[in-house]
C-alpha cells in the first residue's frame, strides 16, 4: 500500500520526461515520451536506450510536476499513458519500472 511512497523515498532522485527528437519518425518506445530517473549531476540523455534514436529532455511545463498534481506523475497514471519509468541501473543499462 506504501508501495509508491517508499519507492520516491528510496531513490530520491528527480525524473525527467524524454522524448523523441523526431517525433514524426520515432520508434513507439519514445514517440509518446517517458520518464528517466537521474541524477542531477548525470548527463542528460541524448538517445532513446531502447532504440537509440534521438530524444530531447522536456522540461516540464507547469501543472505536471506541481505538487498539486501529483497524482498525475503516479506509476498507475505514468503507465495508463503509456509512459515508461527508466531507472539507470548501472552500465547504461535501464530498467522500466512500470513494466
Ligand atoms: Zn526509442
Amino acid at each position: 500500500m506504501t508501495e509508491s511512497r517508499s519507492r520516491q523515498k528510496m531513490t530520491g532522485m528527480p525524473t525527467y520526461d524524454y522524448r523523441a527528437a523526431d517525433a514524426a519518425n520515432a520508434k513507439e518506445c519514445c514517440a509518446e515520451g517517458f520518464e528517466v530517473v537521474q541524477r542531477i549531476a548525470e548527463d542528460p540523455l541524448t538517445t532513446c536506450p531502447e532504440c537509440g534514436g534521438p530524444i530531447v529532455r522536456v522540461i516540464n511545463a507547469v501543472g505536471f510536476s506541481t505538487k498539486s498534481h501529483k497524482s498525475m506523475m503516479s506509476d498507475a497514471n505514468l503507465k495508463k499513458n503509456g509512459f515508461k519509468k527508466l531507472v539507470k541501473e548501472g552500465d547504461g543499462k535501464y530498467r522500466n519500472v512500470l513494466a
